[in-house]
């Protein structure tokens, strides 16, 4: 089984409310051959949200919060359920701090990329399941 990050299957899980549809993602939905998850939501974090960004080693939001539990939250019942599901791959959203893989906002919310890993791309990479982005698709 695949797991894909939910907004990239249509579901409005973004911070703002919105999703990152991707018809490649959501045929894969349809025929039962990936299970949509948003590690935000599964943290207990609301939607619409405050975006948050990774900062050195916390998760930090737009008006200065710290949000790193939720986010480490998320990650572990992200992993949860590929578990449960025996998930050997991953299709996740670039650049999120939960589900980017190679490259993530660089903390100043400003809009800047850098190298690195959201932290549920991060743990599911480390449990060895392969990880790609809708930018491979
Ligand atoms: Fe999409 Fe992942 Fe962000 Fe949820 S946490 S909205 S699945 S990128």
């Amino acid at each position: 089984m695949i797991l894909v990050s939910a907004c990239l299957a249509g579901v409005k899980c973004r911070y703002d409310g919105n999703d990152n549809a991707n018809h490649k993602v959501i045929e894969m939905v349809k025929k039962g051959l990936a299970i949509p998850i948003c590690p935000e939501q599964l943290g207990g974090l609301e939607t619409p949200r405050i975006p948050a960004e990774i900062n050195e080693d916390k998760v930090i939001n737009k008006k200065g919060e710290n949000v790193s539990s939720q986010f480490k939250k998320g990650a572990k019942e992200t992993l949860r359920i590929a578990e449960l599901v025996s998930c050997y791959k991953a299709i996740l959203k670039q650049s999120s701090p939960s589900c980017g893989y190679g490259k993530i906002y660089d903390g100043s919310h400003t809009g800047r990329i850098i190298d690195g890993m959201g932290l549920t791309a991060k743990l599911l990479s480390q449990k060895g399941i392969i990880i790609l982005t809708e930018e491979d698709l």
